[in-house]
């Protein structure tokens, strides 16, 4: 048998088939809704530059991403797609939005002010209205106040939206009053299109949905109703191998500073892949890994090249053998539970280091 990873310890195995029929699944839940696709951080660690073409190919025609650099790489893969950039216009910036056809999405009035400077209301751009957040946006008195502003008509806006604070947490009453004060804003602002779903704010009914979706973690097969079954597709499988198998006693330990101690005979695989690859430190001892179907829990610290398993019941186990660190069993959101984090940050995370196998 071939390495599985071609010499590069770890193999990511991304599946776009898989985040187009989950960008169909999220879209039907609001049919006759458009959906978008939320493609920061690199398509959530994902590889924007496979991704976006695919959704692209899938009909998806409306993107988002969090910075103008990007916004940039978006557009290098997407010539015709609409293009939005979450984080608003840096100083100085507009014309820079202006060459790439992009779109900020404006939270500030000096952002608006510096885009209709240029626009004169001639190139679109988005409105974010803060409903609760506090991080991006006008507050809803100042949209409200802003609306027969001439300022406001110069600066072109074509999308106003606003995020939701715990979308993945239905029975937070703070969705309910985010769903209301930004029923009033879109009220305020007739015939321009309204967002405010993400992925998890997809599940909250027809009142969250208005004229655009826009889901991220999701089409990465991240789960929106947390506690739920899962309806996404696993779209990230993360394999490394086994370099070195040993059998040890009891009293020995493993890994820096010997935080396991071998509690009786056991049998250790080595596997090649570390937290400079992404995997995080933070899932030392408590993380597992798939050998052979079999879940193998991670021994002590997490070195930055290599992972120890207990492989004593994982007959599988041999020299070269994959183990699955993300797949299978271990969706994304069971790997960020073990990491103490969330299963975004994991796939954010996921290092330039593996060897990156697309299937469709
Ligand atoms: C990241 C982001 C999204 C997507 O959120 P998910 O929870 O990943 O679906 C949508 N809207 C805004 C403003 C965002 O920052």
């Amino acid at each position: 048998m071939s390495a599985p990873s071609l010499g590069h310890g770890a193999r990511l195995t991304i599946d776009l088939g898989a985040i187009v029929a989950n960008w169909r699944r999220l879209g039907a839940e609001a049919p006759g809704t458009p959906c978008a696709a939320v493609l920061k951080a690199d398509a959530y660690g994902c590889g924007l530059a496979a991704v976006a073409p695919a959704l692209w190919r899938a009909g998806c025609r409306i993107i988002f991403v969090a910075h103008l650099a990007e916004g940039e790489a978006a557009r290098a893969v997407l010539p015709e797609a609409t293009v939005y950039v979450l984080n608003g216009l840096p100083p100085g910036a507009a014309p820079a939005f202006v060459r790439r056809n992009l779109r900020p999405v404006l939270g500030s009035l000096a952002e608006i002010e510096e885009w209709a400077a240029l626009s004169q209301g001639l190139l679109p751009a988005a409105l974010h209205v803060d409903t609760g957040m506090n991080r991006l946006g006008l507050s809803v008195p100042e949209a409200l106040a802003l609306v027969r502003d001439p300022r406001l008509k110069a600066a072109g806006i074509d999308l106003v939206m606003s995020h939701l604070v715990s979308a993945e947490r239905p029975d937070e009453a703070i969705n309910l009053r985010q769903i209301a004060e930004f029923a009033d804003v879109r009220a305020a602002f007739p015939g321009i299109p309204a967002s405010l779903a993400n992925s998890s704010g997809i599940f909250l009914g027809e009142a969250a949905h208005h004229d655009l979706l826009r889901p991220g973690y999701a089409l990465f097969g991240g789960n929106p109703r947390p506690g739920k079954p899962n309806p996404m597709r696993p779209v990230v499988r993360l394999e490394a191998e086994i370099v070195q198998l040993r059998d040890v006693e009891a009293g020995a330990g493993a890994g820096y500073n010997a935080r396991w101690i071998a509690p009786g005979p056991r049998r250790l695989a080595t596997l090649s892949v570390g937290y400079a690859d992404g995997y995080p430190r933070s899932a030392s001892g408590r993380g597992r890994a798939l050998v052979g179907g079999v879940s193998c829990p991670i021994l002590g610290l997490i070195s930055m090249d290599l992972i120890i398993l207990d492989v004593t019941e994982a007959p599988a186990a041999r020299r070269g053998a994959p183990a699955v660190l993300i797949g299978d069993a271990l969706d994304v959101d069971t790997v960020g539970q073990a990491a103490g984090t969330i299963g975004y940050e994991i796939l954010t995370g996921l290092g330039s280091r593996y060897v990156r196998n697309y299937v469709e």
